[in-house]
């Protein structure tokens, strides 16, 4: 499949991983909009939220339970952070791959732009 983050998780384009296990994996922006700008991705592809089925409920869990785990690694869960998980064009998600940005070590802004 010619899908950029499948390819990353198969290691077939090099990424700055920062987390793997059976289900997940998680690797640096490669242009960071803040301090920490991780990409949390299911190693499963599903290309839009829309697409996650009854059955992906526990591994997008488990995309979350590792994003608390890495902002607590960052030492940034007390300060806060964001986590965003953009759908379709107007969104501006790009990667059609779901993925959870976590953002951290500035403050955010509110509305979102
Ligand atoms: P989206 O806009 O789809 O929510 O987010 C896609 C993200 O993937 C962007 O923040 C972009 O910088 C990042 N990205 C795109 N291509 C690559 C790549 O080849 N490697 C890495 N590490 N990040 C990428
Ligand atoms: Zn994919």
């Amino acid at each position: 499949m010619n899908c950029l983050f499948c390819r990353i998780v198969e290691k077939k384009i090099p990424s700055k991983k920062v987390y793997e296990d059976e289900h997940v994996f998680a690797f640096e922006d490669i242009h960071p909009q803040a301090p920490v700008h991780i990409l949390v991705v299911p190693k499963k592809h599903i290309s839009t939220i829309l697409e996650a089925k009854e059955e992906d409920n526990e591994l997008i869990g488990r995309m979350f339970q590792t994003a608390n785990k890495l902002a607590k690694d960052r030492g940034v869960a007390e300060r806060g952070f964001r986590l965003v998980l953009n759908c379709n064009r107007e969104s501006g998600q790009t990667i059609y791959h779901i993925h959870l940005h976590l953002l951290a070590g500035r403050a955010m802004h509110w509305p979102p732009g």
